[in-house]
């Protein structure tokens, strides 16, 4: 029997190459999610409870990256989930939220709350009668006044494809905040709000679809309603659904590649996880977009040491890299990464973007709420493969908390952990995306694709390990 060789991020370093790099703002770090979504940033939030729902995506969205939505949600929760993401932003509102001129100020102001907007459009007979603001009701709770008591009639238009700088203009010189497109017929055709127009300047960097809404991905199992809600995620606009299951070169995951593809063909399918050439094949000819690899990697996971299953993280990525390039198929490294340096190796191993659990968590967009531990801050970090989060799942199905037998039989493969308070995503992602701008100079590289044709790796020793962490100094 030949036993390969695997190794991991820590067994090796990147050799520096010239570059002729003198800032890091001449890098370029945009790449490809999956076959036919880019991103800005290498960066994806894991589906996992204690990472990604609406929050994280929002803010990996407007960073650059992505984020996918964890499954452990009935079908409405994930679609609820999928849904904010896509509201939080756009460049024109297509469907902006309406009210009669007949109801109750009362209605108008829960209506309001329900759907987290600050306005609606007033419409009778299907045309536009005026215009409603949370100032106009804030004071109205009580009263028995009608919405067409208090709106505002003489509403500034504007001609449905105007232009988002015209539009800023016209927002600008009337001093209002909202502008609702209305055709020659006075039928309402959508929406530009001042809070839109400064979301997009204060975030020019966001991934976004072709209506300028924030993309967002979700997952699906391999059992179960997957079909269902697949079909209900793929409505809600969700733009990539990804097939998210321990062990990825298997059965079930092949024919459930196969008959999301075959039932909905345009739907952007990822799939994983992997950690061999074989099974990047495997599912690349089932038909996904891209390819999630890593086996026993993440920082909560104990795949390995339960079953003596896996492939250390580095050599994995290369391996279905190598496949990846033959059918130009991207590759997503998901777990083991703790530093920037872990996502630079992991990219210049051929990944063409990272997952990330651990280091998003903890921080204010993550789910969960604060524990407080020798008077620091912590959130709970779990593999969604721990006993807790098992638990969690039979209680949602069965309706009843109690560890019931059914679970005695439940091997868990993931840890329930906590990870230090973090603050915002936004900031870890900047430090992240620094680390890999200063990499990619170092391997005089500009773009993610040149630093993999530049990598170029040297296996280093425990002694050259110890050197590469700060050593022989007290750290403050
Ligand atoms: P991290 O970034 O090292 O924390 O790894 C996150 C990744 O670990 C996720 O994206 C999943 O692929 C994986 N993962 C999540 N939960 C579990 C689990 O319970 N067992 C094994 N792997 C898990």
């Amino acid at each position: 029997m030949e036993i390969k060789e695997g190794l991991t991020f820590d067994d090796v370093l990147l050799v520096p190459k010239y570059s002729d790099i003198t800032s890091r703002s001449q890098t370029d770090l945009r790449t490809k999610l999956s076959k036919n979504i880019s991103l800005n940033i290498p960066l994806i939030s894991a589906n996992m409870d204690t990472v990604t729902e609406s929050a994280m995506a929002i803010a990996l969205a407007q960073e650059g990256g992505i984020g996918i939505i964890h499954r452990f949600l009935t079908v409405e929760e994930e679609v609820e989930e999928v849904l904010k993401v896509k509201r939080s932003a756009s460049v024109m509102i297509e469907n902006p939220y309406m009210i009669s001129p007949d109801q109750s100020a009362k209605d108008a102001m829960a209506y309001m709350r329900e759907k987290g907007v600050s306005g609606l459009l007033v419409v009778k007979d299907s045309k536009l009668a005026g215009i409603l603001t949370h100032r106009d009701v804030i004071f109205e709770g009580e009263s028995n006044k009608l919405v067409k008591d208090i709106m505002t009639k003489d509403v500034i238009t504007a001609k449905p494809g105007i232009n988002l700088s015209e539009a800023k203009e016209l927002l600008r010189e009337h001093r209002i905040e909202k502008l609702p497109l209305v055709d020659t017929n006075g039928q309402v055709k959508g929406l530009v709000t001042s809070k839109d127009i400064t979301h997009n300047e204060n975030y020019p960097n966001a991934s976004k679809d072709k209506k300028g809404r924030p993309l967002v991905g979700a997952a699906v199992g391999v059992k179960g309603d997957f079909m269902e809600r697949t079909e209900a995620l793929l409505e809600a606009d969700a733009d990539a659904i990804v097939v998210d299951i321990a062990h990825g070169h298997s059965e079930n995951a092949i024919s459930t590649i196969r008959n999301i593809k075959k039932a909905f063909p345009n739907c952007e399918l990822i799939a994983g996880n992997v950690a061999t050439a074989k099974g990047a094949e495997d599912l690349i000819k089932a038909g996904v977009d891209a390819v999630k690899v890593g086996v026993g990697s993440g920082s909560i996971c104990i795949t390995r040491v339960i079953t003596g299953s896996g492939v250390p993280q580095l050599t994995a990525v290369y391996d279905c890299a190598q496949i990846g390039k033959k059918y130009d198929v991207p590759i997503i490294s998901d777990g083991g990464t703790r530093t920037s340096g872990d996502l630079t190796k992991a990219l210049a191993a051929g990944a063409s973007t990272v997952m990330v659990g651990s280091l998003f968590g903890g921080t204010d967009e993550s789910p969960g709420s604060f524990v407080m531990k020798n008077g620091k801050r912590y959130k709970i970090y779990r593999g969604m493969a721990s006993f807790y989060a098992a638990l969690g799942r039979k209680s949602k199905e069965t309706g009843t908390v109690a560890i019931n037998d059914d679970l005695n039989d439940y091997v868990a493969e993931g840890v329930e952990a906590m990870v230090p308070y973090k603050g915002t995503v936004a900031d870890i992602i900047k430090q992240l995306s620094g680390g890999v701008r200063s990499g990619l100079s170092y391997c005089g590289a500009h773009t993610i694709t040149q630093m993999q044709q530049n990598a170029e790796f040297i296996k280093m020793s425990r002694a050259g390990f110890a050197e590469s962490q700060p050593h022989d100094v007290d750290l403050m």
